[in-house]
């Protein structure tokens, strides 16, 4: 199978090769040629997958097919949870795009929208967004979205959890009826299969390759410790290991800096990522971690998600999430593209209940290795960690209550007030990750 093989024009294939991509990954192979028929995409792809190629590259055969307009109405647009995202996705579009007319741009909150809104009022026909900023510019006629073609909603699973559901609606209501969608999720919960099912229309179902899979080609492992010997043994584990690039995925933003900080002093290079961050700081600290000059990359769940690191050798949970399926995308990070990765977890003795659930939901029991020095406490509580300790998660399903009463604010005197509120909030949960 080669990428001439699935229809796409010459100035695309010329921009593929230039990035050194010799055969289309399986998720590309299935998922572009029903995207130039013109159809309706449902795709279960994660990270790592090349999902991005997967709808970047027919998205930009499509548009560059049609004549472009004077004025550059905005044709496409993508919608991604998390600014990372949609500045990676958006980078992709531009690589591809180098040898077409095609013009596109990227917002997300967060940063001055000065720059942004100068770029859109250029013309543009591809815009990458997260929802908050790009209502905002809306509401605020900076852009309009009455002449978009071609919908793509990225890590749709991940845009629930965050609690964008009545933005996503909103977005819904603000571009054409008639229109090709195209939604990407790692998973499939109820929630997502009822979104697919209003904003996609008889949609080709596709998948990269069954999660479990993915699961098995990943070495994993399960050290039992005492909570409180956990960062000692896994600076051990790292400076012993002679681990190079390393992602530490911890439950709360301050158990990242925490973590980040004793690494430090032990004379480890590592960084954290979070959203309590700024941007820079962000850019900045995965910049040194892709260069190799920061050895371990300290993230929560939400912050990592879309990150694209391609080949990661190691990934240790110091956590393990109390949602099972964060598990499976966290591990997705390591054993990329058929290469086998190695994630470790430190599990104590409150954590068990939640690996139980993880091994349910894989299909499989993890190893389960102690190491000399680093043992269980065999008197710890074995009461799960509440989930409300889980600050990420706690706040997100705030936001989703929020958002609901949104709507019955509608209206009356309080409709600006609820408004100002809500942006505020859609702003926060932007910085957030
Ligand atoms: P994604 O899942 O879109 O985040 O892509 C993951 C990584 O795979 C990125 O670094 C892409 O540049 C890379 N990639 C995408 N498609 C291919 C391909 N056909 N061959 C090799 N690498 C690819």
């Amino acid at each position: 199978m080669s990428f001439k093989s699935l229809g796409l024009s010459e100035p695309l294939l010329k921009a593929i090769s230039k990035k050194g991509y010799e055969t289309p990954s399986p998720i590309q192979a299935k998922a572009i040629p029903p995207v130039l028929e013109g159809k309706d995409v449902l795709a279960s792809a994660q990270t790592g997958t090349g999902k991005t190629a997967g709808f970047t590259l027919p998205m930009l055969h499509l548009l560059s097919k049609n004549p472009i307009q004077k004025h550059r109405p905005i044709r496409a647009l993508v919608l991604t949870p998390t600014r990372e995202l949609a500045a990676q996705v958006h980078a992709n579009v531009k690589e591809y795009s180098e040898f077409l007319n095609i013009r596109s741009t990227v917002i997300f909150g967060g940063v001055n929208q000065k720059p942004q809104v100068a770029r859109i009022r250029q013309g543009i026909d591809i815009l990458v967004a997260t929802p908050g900023r790009l209502i905002d510019l809306e509401s605020q006629g900076v852009l309009s979205l009455k002449r978009v073609e071609i919908f793509v909603l990225d890590e749709a699973d991940r845009m629930l959890d965050m609690g964008f559901l009545r933005d996503i609606e909103r977005v819904m209501k603000l571009i054409p009826n008639k229109r090709q969608n195209l939604m990407f999720s790692a998973t499939f919960s109820k929630d997502i299969k009822k979104l697919a099912y209003s904003i996609l229309d008889n949609p080709v179902h596709v998948e990269a390759t069954p999660e479990n899979t993915a699961v098995e080609i990943i070495d994993q492992k399960v050290h039992r410790v005492a909570k409180g010997k956990k960062t000692g043994l896994i600076i051990k584990l790292i400076s012993e290991g002679n681990w190079k690039q390393v992602l530490v995925f911890t439950r709360t933003k301050h158990g990242a800096n925490r973590l980040t900080k004793k690494m430090i002093s032990a004379g480890i290079t590592a960084a954290a990522i979070h959203g309590n961050k700024s941007q820079g700081a962000r850019t900045k600290a995965l910049a040194g971690f892709k260069r190799g000059t920061v050895r371990v990359l300290v993230a929560t769940d939400i912050a990592a998600r879309g990150l694209d690191i391609p080949l990661l050798p190691h990934v240790i949970n110091f956590e393990i999430p109390n949602i099972s399926e964060d598990y499976v995308h966290r591990i997705g990070r390591t054993g990329r593209a058929g290469a086998s990765g190695q994630a470790i977890s430190l599990v104590s003795a409150d954590e068990i209940s939640y690996l139980r659930g993880i091994e349910k939901l894989i299909g499989m029991k993890i190893d389960v290795e102690i190491i000399e020095g680093f043992e269980p406490d065999p008197n710890a509580s074995t009461e799960p960690i509440k989930p409300g300790q889980n600050r990420n998660r706690g706040r997100g399903g705030q936001r989703n209550k929020t958002s609901n009463s949104r709507n019955s604010g509608g209206g009356n005197k309080n409709a600006n007030h609820n408004r100002n509120k809500n942006r505020n909030r859609r702003r926060n949960n932007e910085n957030r990750n």
